[in-house]
């Protein structure tokens, strides 16, 4: 795989770089990935990577785009409300980017069809809102041997981490919080959907460009109101249901 005159051009920042340079800008360019929900998280991670030149991005999002989500969703402008939300992304994103494939998934992913969403790419971001996706999502995942970087946010704090294997996501979020909340009900200061979004570009251009060490293991908590940020630990749980010993994974 060779770059032509523009591509070297469009990607200088990266190719100077000594931990992408020509390899890693190939690999990303080789590579494909999937994002799945095109909101807060979505929309700032999914415009980074299309800026990257990551080859194939893949969309899975089933809402449209409501006048509410303008406030953090920055893909999205006012003449887009109303519209699908994947096909308003995609058509945003290839304007950033023409050298992108873009793929659209107009659909709610559940654990009946998160397999077949996910199948053939090589990493998937989860930047989803609730419980009940999360883990569908990581279950294909672990399943289906793909890296998996997750963000989250409510009010002012955001997280991301990175589960390749073990741990998985299960072992971090055993079970459905009986407090889950969502931005709908408590609030997110629409900056920090672009700070974690962000990171978890950072995070998957890493991971493809094997650069640095990725917070696989680990979670990187960012208190917005404090201004602090902490990293944790996450232990492989060995009773999980989705990677522990006698899952069916
Ligand atoms: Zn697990």
């Amino acid at each position: 795989m060779s770059f032509t005159d523009a591509e070297v051009e469009r990607y200088a920042r990266h190719l100077v770089l000594r931990e992408i340079g020509g390899p890693g800008q190939q690999a990303l360019k080789g590579a494909s990935l999937a994002i799945v929900g095109a909101g807060g998280l979505g929309a700032p991670a999914a415009l980074y990577l299309a800026a990257a030149g990551v080859g194939r991005i893949r969309l899975i999002d089933p809402d449209v785009v409501a006048l509410s989500n303008l406030q953090r969703q920055i893909l999205y402008a006012t003449n887009d409300v109303g519209r699908v939300k994947v096909e308003a992304a995609a058509e945003r994103l290839a304007g950033l980017n023409p050298e992108v494939a873009f793929e659209t998934r107009d659909a709610h992913l559940d654990p009946g069809n998160a397999e077949e969403l996910l199948r053939g790419v090589d990493l998937v971001l989860d930047g989803t809102d609730d419980f009940a996706t999360r883990f569908a999502v990581s279950d294909a995942a672990v399943r289906l041997d793909i890296p998996l970087v997750s963000g989250a946010i409510g009010r002012w704090t955001g997280q991301i981490g990175v589960f390749k294997g073990r741990p998985c996501y299960r072992c971090f979020v055993p079970e459905l919080p009986p407090d889950a909340e969502t931005c709908s009900v408590v609030g997110v200061i629409g900056a920090l959907a672009g700070v974690i979004g962000a990171m978890m570009a950072v995070e998957a251009v890493k991971l493809i460009a094997q650069a640095g060490e990725p917070l696989a293991g680990r979670l990187l908590i960012y208190d917005a109101l404090s201004g602090e940020s902490r990293t944790v630990r996450i232990a492989p749980d060995p009773g999980c249901p989705a990677c522990g010993e006698g899952s069916p994974a």
